[in-house]
């Protein structure tokens, strides 16, 4: 099977990352993956790219299939994930077409399926600092070189969907000091790290959540087309990105298992 170093999701409106990559088929034992993967080199590295809806885009926030999307990136030989994904802003400050590199996560979503270990071994891994911190300076750097507005740390709520927010929700994720919120972040950072992968959560703001500027709610329509505005620019920071990360890892994110078992008597499959 073709290998590959780094992995990147395409989220709302974002299908393709660079023509000429070859499609390769995953299998996993949780099941298919959301697509096929488009492997292929850029600069040197070996980069495979998943449309995490599908390129059709046909599975919504909830149904996708998280571990298998996951375990086929981990199957690959990646050790590095790039997660860009559509995000509403909970702060003014924060404005659509700004990116936020995300240091932070709110789960309040309640029906995904979300760790690799149902035991044995139990295992619990730290979240504690769930985005690779490597990466992040790396994005934030590399997005600001490109004339990008970089909001370097943020925290991201991820809600179940697939409807956006009450104005009253929005009001209280906004008011708990939470800088953005989307659909998908949560449970992808927290299975990367189960499988000891780094991953930078590079949320592209689409609009203003209902809770912040007295502004139309926010609608699916409106997304897309923000999206698809700021494509390019979100292409070409991947693809500085990704010439841009280093062959060796400096952080701790590949031994996030370390310590983390409570009993030892079995290897987890893989
Ligand atoms: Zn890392």
């Amino acid at each position: 099977m073709a290998g590959a170093e780094i992995g990147i999701f395409g989220g709302s409106g974002f299908y393709s990352l660079v023509p000429g990559f070859t499609e390769v088929e995953v299998d996993t034992p949780f099941g298919p993956p959301s697509d096929t993967l488009a492997v292929g080199e850029i600069e040197g590295r070996s980069v495979a790219f998943m449309a995490r809806h599908n390129r059709a885009h046909t599975i919504p926030p909830h149904k996708i299939n998280y571990r298998a999307n996951l375990w086929a990136f981990k199957s690959l030989g990646i050790t590095r994930v790039l997660a860009p994904c559509a995000a509403g802003s909970l702060k003014p400050w924060i404005h659509p077409g700004n990116f936020v590199v995300c240091d932070q996560f709110i789960d309040r979503t309640r029906a995904r399926r979300d760790t690799f270990f149902d035991g044995p071994p139990v295992t619990h891994v730290s979240a504690a600092d769930p985005y690779c911190p490597e990466l992040r300076k790396l994005a934030v750097v590399t997005g600001a070189a490109a004339g990008l507005t970089m909001h370097p740390a943020g925290t991201m709520v991820v809600i179940e969907g697939p409807r956006f927010s009450s104005r009253a929700e929005s009001e209280f994720h906004s008011s708990q000091g939470w800088d953005a919120v989307s659909m998908t972040q949560y449970p992808e950072v927290a299975l990367a790290r189960e499988l000891e992968m780094c991953f930078c959560g590079i949320a592209l703001i689409t609009d203003y959540d209902s809770g912040i500027e007295e502004v139309a709610p926010v609608s699916a329509a409106e997304v897309v087309r923000v999206f698809g505005e700021s494509n390019e620019k979100l292409r070409t920071l991947l693809v500085s990105l990704v010439e841009k990360i280093p062959v060796t890892r400096e952080c701790s994110c590949g031994s996030a298992l370390t310590g983390a078992r409570l009993s030892n008597e079995a290897e987890p499959e893989g």
